[in-house]
């Protein structure tokens, strides 16, 4: 079976962890970068590294894209590049295009030259790493569109069956499955436990809108 390929143009932090972790996780991967340093250090790495301004449309004609199934771009501080380089793939056919944005003017621009995928790390980082201080027992959750979210939430005290689901009901939550007596895998919520103990953990389908127009995200209270 052919392997699935994406390429990744712009190799800082990003980009190069990008395309290392998408070989490392099985894709064939082209990495490029118009800095001769960044493709020698990313070339082991990577199925093939070339060094080649991608603003440059004889560059970019010079490269099937359509073999990829994703192009990532990941040149996060040059607007223009940024710009030039994603119409020029798009003129070269590419189906599915990821790029990287620094700003909210970058992202709309980006928007409205249709790139599939908008990515903006420091602000998606800020977004989980906020919940995280105000709910340290939520171990992780899963922003699912603009307004739901699929957290992990560990129980910190013993709580009571029904307290548990009553608390969940009055704070609009779902109740999606549950990890009880630090069993290695989670099941699905049909039967609750009659008591649920710190070192178990549950996962919760939260609309994000609706708690927070309560007491906030309200995840510690369910435990009290
Ligand atoms: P980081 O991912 O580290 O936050 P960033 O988003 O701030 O990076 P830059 O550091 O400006 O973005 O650029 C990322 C990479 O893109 C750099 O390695 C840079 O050399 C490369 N790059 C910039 N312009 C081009 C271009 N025209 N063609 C190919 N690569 C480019």
């Amino acid at each position: 079976m052919n392997k699935r390929r994406i390429a990744v143009i712009g190799l800082g932090r990003f980009g190069a962890t990008m395309a290392q972790e998408a070989q490392a996780n099985g894709m064939e991967v082209l990495a490029m970068d118009i800095n001769e340093d960044k493709v020698n250090e990313i070339a082991d790495h990577v199925s093939e590294a070339i060094i080649a301004d991608s603003t440059n449309a004889k560059a970019i004609a010079a490269i099937d894209w359509r073999q990829f199934i994703t192009v990532v771009v990941a040149i996060g501080s040059d607007i223009k590049n940024s710009m030039m380089t994603v119409i020029h793939l798009q003129e070269a056919g590419v189906p599915d295009l990821w790029c990287k944005v620094q700003d909210k003017y970058h992202a709309s621009l980006m928007k409205r030259l249709g790139v599939q995928r908008i990515i903006s790390p420091e602000e998606e980082m800020a977004k989980r790493a906020s919940l995280s201080l105000r709910f340290p027992d939520m171990s992780q959750q899963m922003l699912l569109g603009d307004s739901q979210y699929l957290a992990e939430v560990k129980i910190m005290q013993r709580v009571d069956k029904n307290d548990f689901l009553h608390a969940i009901r009055r704070q609009g939550h779902q109740l999606v499955a549950i990890n009880h007596k630090q069993d290695k895998h989670y099941q699905p919520a049909t039967e609750v436990p009659v008591c649920l103990y710190p070192g178990d953990s549950v996962l919760l389908l939260s609309n994000a809108n609706e708690s927070k127009t309560r007491e906030g995200f309200v995840w510690p209270s369910l435990t009290s």
